[in-house]
């Protein structure tokens, strides 16, 4: 792990966060969600893996993190179940579109959404609207982003799982019980082999898994009573650091693509 501090907006002082900007106006928007994650991880589980991944990428690149704001839109599959509190899509986007606008007042003009809950369907909406007013800003979701793991891990990423829990032992282990970890259920409504799984690579006949209205309801799902998709009691902290060290680079490599391409204060011509 890098040994730089992370620039964390919310922990300095106007100044410092005015001429931060001036040297490199790269920031990143960690975005998770407050959502039940089984029995044995935290209700912030898709926030702090923003957070602490944002962090890792700050201490090694010296990018801008930017505050998350911990709530975020879910899917309509997830609304009614014990714990969540989803954020409507209009606020979703509304939320994402004034952050990027204030802190490119200060002088960030390079925006990267890194999120860790799956609400990309509206947090798309948002880029494309900032698009419009000519702002730069790119949206990856880390298992997306990162598409295969099989090499590290027995199953793609569902929800509370091997994947998930890995991480979460990684980054913040101080919140996870694995003496509580469980094999969990979820059904789709047509057959998986049409579904491109969360990280899966994409084959002819599949569509995106926020393409549709696959799921049932996830209070309603009698697989589901623990609030696992997938099986938690595979995961393993060494796990967690291979996906974690993997995810970083990539978006290091992104963000020196950015810098290779675009000075301090230069905008990219979106508009
Ligand atoms: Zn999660």
């Amino acid at each position: 792990m890098a040994e730089n501090k992370p620039f964390k907006w919310e922990e300095m002082t106007a100044g410092a966060v005015v001429e931060h900007a001036k040297k490199d106006d790269i920031a990143i928007l960690p975005l998770g969600a407050i959502e039940q994650h089984g029995p044995h991880c935290p209700n912030g589980d898709d926030s702090y893996n923003a957070i602490r991944m944002a962090e890792l990428i700050s201490r090694k690149t010296g990018v801008m993190i930017l505050p998350c704001p911990m709530y975020g839109s879910h899917p309509y599959h997830h609304w009614k179940m014990p714990a969540n509190i989803p954020l409507s899509y209009e606020t979703h986007i509304a939320l994402v579109t004034d952050i990027v606008r204030g802190a490119a007042v200060t002088g960030y003009n390079k925006f990267i959404l890194l999120s860790a809950h799956g609400q990309v369907s509206s947090t798309i909406v948002a880029v494309h609207k900032l698009g419009l007013e000519g702002y730069f800003t790119l949206s990856l979701h880390w298992y997306d982003f990162l598409r295969d793991n099989k090499d590290v891990l027995d199953d793609w990423m569902w929800h509370a799982d091997e994947a998930e829990t890995s991480v979460a032992l990684y980054l913040f282990p101080e919140f996870v019980d694995m003496s509580k970890a469980t094999k969990g259920g979820g059904e789709a409504l047509i057959d998986r082999k049409f579904i491109i799984a969360p990280g899966a690579p994409a084959k002819p006949g599949m569509m995106y898994h926020f393409e549709g209205t696959f799921a049932r309801p996830e209070y309603k799902d009698p697989g589901l009573k623990t609030g696992v998709i997938g099986d938690a009691t595979k995961a393993t902290v060494e796990k967690g650091e291979k996906i974690v060290t993997r995810l970083v680079d990539h978006v290091a490599d992104l963000i020196e693509d950015i810098r290779s391409r675009y000075k301090p204060g230069e905008k990219p011509p979106v508009m």
